[in-house]
């Protein structure tokens, strides 16, 4: 949805305000060490008074006690800062959001990055660049995401940085360069020579690194440094014309020209600059963020926002007000039209993206960015994917958990407001007279689920409303009634991802339940096509019902939100045109539950409606909707249905001694490996394998390595559950 702004455009809105912008995350594999990056950004930045540290739980971006608890990031928290850079003389505004690294939390990933202009992935100097990283890093260029690279952890035995610079070129075939040297090594790692000012950066630990000052480049460095520089000049040459005619005509550029260049090649996407430090020994911060204001873009720069206009109001809304749009209610979302650009102008029409809601003691938050327009506290606004109207009831900045209060905010900010009744991830907030839909984020499906039973009554209405509240929080954590075993179900991306839910449950909405273990979240599809008719008549006496529905069943690919492509091939009148969109509920009501007995929902199957029949005073939307669902039911069962399972990538890294029993133990999990590489002394083994057979493997991968080994994973699709499998999962009356 985003699209390069052409240069007349860019010219209009330049902006001194929006110029000194930066909207920024901070990504990595998890502890390579962004949350302790991203808490001496606020205290370099002057927003934090006692620096917290992730080890003691204090951390400031980890606000959730599930966080401080488990040292580990779960919301996104975006937070504003200010950057003065002094060598630009200039003060920037930085909106920082925190990122989780745990692939559990993808969805937080995605949806910061969908709002994020610019991005600081940081690796581990000893590490480099591990599945995770890879993960995040496809998720940014999907997004088309200008990245600065932070190589963290230069104070650790055995960190590399030049070893680490060739991995993200490798490993991620992206064009890294250093424009860095570090000082000193491992223990003796004490600052950074900024190769393109040609000067050294010390820190002084006894401030915290608060004091830092610039020197020349010790004698030591200095040859290496000139070296580097004039490969630096040569790389930026090649990708950038202004310095590749200073090449030409055999000059040397000048600092700025130099930089001004390179902010070029990285505001493209194609260039990435690398950086290193410790930040947990107060090394190499600063630089960064002069990094960030130098090459990092500022919301007027590179992107515009694109969205579609939804045609004029004829709704037939049906329960959209209540939680995320499922596939059968966004049926009911006005049809979209003509697309739209935004310019990040204040004066433009308001263009804003709700990206994430929290539940907090102070009301709820939903957090906005804004792309074009402002938006004004008390004003009301459009959701145009729900066409609802909301009131502003307080529009905030936010620092971690404490929130200032603010009058308006304009295009390229990040902010919370508060009064939100009817808001969701993803939705739009507009000019109802100027109505525009942005495009939402893609969450994955979820993968893992488990039955959940409150203990008493009292319970049983708390936990209805901390799932609804839940849910709207999470886009990857869904729940539902499972009709056939009359349990309820709680599903989301992984057994941790579950277990911190559970506990939310406990400590925020004061639940008391019981739940039963994990279980994976399998699928069900088709094997065969089929074609079927399907009728609900009932003409016994008064009004009856009459709907007969022909339908044809197939195999099919998609990327639909829930993987079930419905098309109507009548046209002749055989239905008439008010019944097809129930007949469409109908089918997508049945493949919901499955037919196997699982209650898990069906998928990729292409549904074709050709021929039916109707009745001019008994057929109903109704009878349509429940003729849909016989059908389809019908249908799926005689096209040889078969259970599918959620298949993880693995990546397991372990030392060489331990090998053998890390894959004799994948052999019996059923994993298919596909290759053993090497990292530094390390073996990687590359596998795909059902998460069915993973359960545990936190604990497992420990005591087959001494704790050595560490492994990720994360979703890879879907494939057919061995037969010998089926009455484990369905029970053993499974007659297939
Ligand atoms: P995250 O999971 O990526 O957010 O990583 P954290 O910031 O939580 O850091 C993980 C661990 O590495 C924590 O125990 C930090 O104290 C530690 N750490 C962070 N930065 C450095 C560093 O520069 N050097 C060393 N030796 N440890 C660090």
């Amino acid at each position: 949805m985003l699209s390069p702004l052409g240069t007349s455009a860019r010219s209009k809105v330049l902006n001194a305000r929006l110029e000194d912008l930066r909207n920024i995350g901070v990504t990595a594999h998890i502890d390579a060490g962004k949350t302790t990056v991203s808490e001496r950004i606020l205290f370099y930045t002057g927003k934090e008074h006692k620096m917290g540290e992730v080890h003691e739980g204090t951390a400031t971006m980890d606000y959730m006690p599930e966080e401080r608890a488990r040292g580990i990031t779960i919301t996104a928290a975006a937070t504003s800062c200010q950057w003065h850079c002094a060598r630009l003389g200039k003060v920037f505004d930085i909106n920082l959001i925190d990122t989780p690294g745990h692939v559990d939390f993808t969805a937080e990933v995605e949806r910061s990055l969908r709002v994020l202009d610019g991005a600081i992935v940081v690796f581990a100097g000893v590490e480099g660049v591990e599945a995770q990283s890879e993960t995040v890093w496809r998720q940014a260029d999907r997004y088309g995401v200008p990245r600065v690279c932070f190589i963290n952890k230069m104070d650790r035995v055995g960190a590399d940085f030049w070893d680490v610079c060739s991995q993200i070129k490798t490993r991620l075939d992206a064009k890294g360069y250093a424009i860095q040297l570090p000082v000193g090594k491992e223990d003796k790692f004490r600052g950074v020579v900024d190769l393109v000012h040609m000067c050294q950066y010390e820190f002084d630990t006894s401030t915290l690194g608060k004091v830092w000052s610039t020197h020349e480049i010790e004698p030591g460095l200095l040859a290496e440094a000139k070296k580097r520089r004039e490969e630096l000049f040569h790389l930026v040459a090649d990708a950038d014309e202004e310095i590749g005619m200073l090449l030409l005509e055999n000059k040397e550029p000048s600092n700025e020209q130099l930089r001004h260049g390179l902010r070029r090649i990285t505001l493209s996407g194609t260039h990435f600059p690398i950086l290193c430090g410790a930040a947990y020994h107060y090394i190499g911060i600063q630089p960064l963020l002069d990094a960030v204001a130098f090459y990092l873009p500022s919301p007027n720069e590179a992107r515009a926002v694109v969205g579609t206009v939804p045609r004029k109001k004829k709704t037939h809304a049906k329960g959209t007000a209540h939680g995320p749009l499922s596939a059968d209610s966004a049926t009911a979302v006005k049809e979209p039209e003509a697309t739209e650009t935004r310019l990040p102008l204040e004066n433009e029409p308001l263009a804003a993206l709700a990206f994430k809601t929290l539940f907090d003691t102070h009301g709820d938050l939903t957090f906005v960015r804004v792309y074009s327009g402002t938006i004004r506290s008390g004003e009301r606004l459009y959701n145009s994917r729900r066409d609802k109207k909301e009131k502003i009831a307080g529009l905030f900045l936010m620092h971690a958990d404490e929130r200032e209060k603010i009058e308006s905010a304009g295009p390229g900010e990040i902010v919370a407001v508060t009064g939100m009744k009817h808001t969701y991830t993803g939705d739009t907030l507009c000019d109802e007279e100027r109505p525009i839909i942005l495009e939402a984020m893609k969450f994955p499906d979820t993968v893992i689920s488990m039955a959940i039973e409150p203990k008493t009554n009292a319970d049983k209405e708390r936990l209805a409303q901390a799932l609804t509240k839940l849910s709207k929080e999470d886009p990857t954590f869904t729940h539902n009634f499972n009709d056939e075993t009359g349990q309820l179900i709680i599903a989301g991306m992984g057994e941790l991802h579950l277990e911190i839910i559970k506990s939310k449950m406990v400590r925020e909405h004061n639940v008391d339940a019981n739940v039963g273990s994990p279980r994976v979240s399998y699928r069900e599809t088709i094997t065969e096509s089929a074609e079927v008719e399907g009728r609900f008549i009932q003409q016994t006496g008064g009004h009856g019902q009459y709907a007969v529905v022909n339908l044809r069943l197939e195999r099919c690919y998609n990327e639909e939100e829930d993987h079930i492509v419905f098309e109507n091939e009548i046209f002749g009148g055989a239905i008439p045109k008010e019944f097809i969109k129930p007949v469409e509920a109908g089918v997508r009501l049945a493949a919901k539950s499955g037919i196997l007995g699982t209650g898990y929902p069906m998928i990729h199957i292409k549904v074709t409606l050709f021929d039916g029949k109707f009745h001019e005073v008994d057929s109903s939307e109704l009878a349509f909707q429940m003729a849909g669902t016989l059908a389809f039911k019908d249908g799926a069962r005689q096209a040889k249905p078969v259970l599918l399972e959620p298949i993880m990538a693995l990546e397991v890294v372990t030392p060489e001694e331990f090998l053998g029993n890390i894959i004799g133990d994948l052999n019996s999990r059923r994993a298919e490996i596909h290759d053993v590489t090497n990292r530094g002394h390390l073996k990687v083994v590359h596998a795909r394998v059902p998460l069915a057979e993973m359960f545990r493997y936190a604990t497992d991968s420990r005591s087959l390595s001494q704790g050595r080994a560490t492994y990720s994973m994360e979703p890879h699709g879907y494939q057919g559950v061995p037969r010998n499998k089926y009455k484990d999962i369905l029970g053993e009356d499974y007659q297939g």
